[in-house]
């Protein structure tokens, strides 16, 4: 038997996928009702799609706004836009509500008899506990009526303090701003008109030398499948929570389930880990060189595989 703790978009998904495999899972989450979810709500309508016809959806009814441009901007350097791939914004909680629709879910005591409990909880690693390397930053978010761009917009802090978002939702927009100062976010934010206020921390480092202990095996934010450049978190997590699936079909043994799915953990999000020293590097100041042009590479793809056509050739004229 398998118990999930913590039903966002990586538990949600685990526990249909489980099920309509025929698993006898169980899951659990105290999150209630009408409870606004702390997300931007961006993601790959392309890329979300292949995992959602897994579990038998779509992802067309859950998009609020397709973006036509992404503008990035920065505290050194003016607009840059770039053609969007994909990006859109989408409604997660009714795609998170209707993942797990109909679904037993078992009380929380039901752990006690798993012979494997999944870890989804996210920020907190209510199960398998902190992680000595673990590297997070405050983010807040307002529901706002309006904003300053029309298309996705990113302002980047300087010296790698994180970025500001505004991100349209067919009508309305979140902005939002991830930081490790909280000043910063502040100070951005102040001026927007807002309906509703969200946020919590958001885990940007990669922890996937530690994924499982014992009979836990953790999945999505809770294990760091979130891009410590972008913060994207939605596709990367529901990835993981397949590649669990995947090794739950395979394995019985907890060691061994855990040793298959680490395996293809690092080798599709290995690369997160130059990411992480990359921003490190800029954080801590240091000139950044030759040497650095495999990682600059590496965020090309991971800002493409979040539905943005990035062009290094624009950067560089931009700043020529
Ligand atoms: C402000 C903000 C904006 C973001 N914007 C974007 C974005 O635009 N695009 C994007 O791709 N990513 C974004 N992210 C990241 C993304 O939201 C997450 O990485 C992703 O949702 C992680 O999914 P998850 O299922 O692993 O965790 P979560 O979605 O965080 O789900 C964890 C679940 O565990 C539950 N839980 C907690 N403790 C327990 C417990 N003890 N027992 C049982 N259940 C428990 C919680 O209630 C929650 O439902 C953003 C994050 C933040 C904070």
């Amino acid at each position: 038997m398998i118990h999930i703790s913590g039903l966002g978009v990586a538990g949600s998904y685990l526990f249909r996928r489980l099920n309509d495999d025929g698993f006898d899972v169980s899951a659990y989450d105290p999150k209630r009702e009408g409870y606004y979810l702390p997300c931007g709500y961006a993601t790959n309508e392309f890329l979300l799609d292949t995992y959602l016809n897994n579990i038998g959806m779509g992802i067309g009814e859950y998009v609020l706004s397709r973006a036509q441009n992404v503008i990035f901007s920065g505290h050194n350097f003016g607009e840059i836009s770039f053609n969007a791939r994909g990006m859109c914004t989408i409604e997660k909680k009714r795609l998170e509500e209707d993942m797990v629709r109909g679904l037993h879910r078992g009380a929380s005591a039901k752990m006690e008899n798993a012979d494997v409990m999944v870890d989804a909880t996210g920020i907190s690693r209510a199960l398998l506990g902190p992680h000595p390397e673990d590297y997070r930053m405050y983010a807040r978010e307002y529901l706002s009526p309006g904003s300053a761009h029309d298309d996705f917009y990113f302002y980047f802090f300087e010296g790698g303090h994180g970025y500001f978002w505004e991100f349209p939702l067919g009508g309305k927009y979140h902005v939002g701003a991830g930081s490790d100062s909280l000043e910063i976010i502040n100070e951005k934010l102040s001026g927007y008109a807002r309906e509703v206020v969200t946020g919590r921390m958001i885990r940007l480092a990669p922890l996937f030398d530690n994924v499982s202990r014992g009979n836990i095996i953790g999945v999505g934010e809770a294990v760091g499948t979130v891009s410590p450049i972008s913060g994207e978190g939605i596709v990367p997590s529901i990835k993981s929570a397949e590649f669990l699936f995947q090794a739950l079909k395979k394995h019985s043994e907890p060691e061994r389930i855990a040793e298959d799915y680490k395996a293809k953990l690092f080798r599709e999000f290995g690369y997160y880990e130059k990411l992480r020293a990359l921003v490190y590097k800029i954080q801590s100041g240091t000139k950044l060189g030759l040497s650095d042009l495999s990682s600059a590479r590496l965020a090309k793809k991971d800002l493409e595989m979040f539905g943005i056509d990035f062009k290094m050739s624009k950067v560089i004229r931009h700043f020529l």
